[in-house]
């Protein structure tokens, strides 16, 4: 894992994935949990269904 990610994670941000229903364009990406309720597709601008992952929550 690369050190910026570390930093980030350590920052309060999850890492998550997305997915546009609209478009099929999907992903993962870094974000702080309170942006994750306005996400919206860089594609087309619909909302997108995002879902945190917990792979580092370790113990
Ligand atoms: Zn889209």
């Amino acid at each position: 894992m690369a050190d910026v990610t570390q930093s980030l994670l350590a920052a309060g941000f999850v890492e998550t994935v997305f997915h546009c229903p609209s478009c099929g364009l999907g992903g993962t990406s870094l974000s702080r949990p309170t942006q994750l309720l306005d996400r919206t597709c860089a594609d087309c601008n619909e909302p997108v269904v995002s879902t945190v992952l917990d792979r580092f929550s370790r113990g």
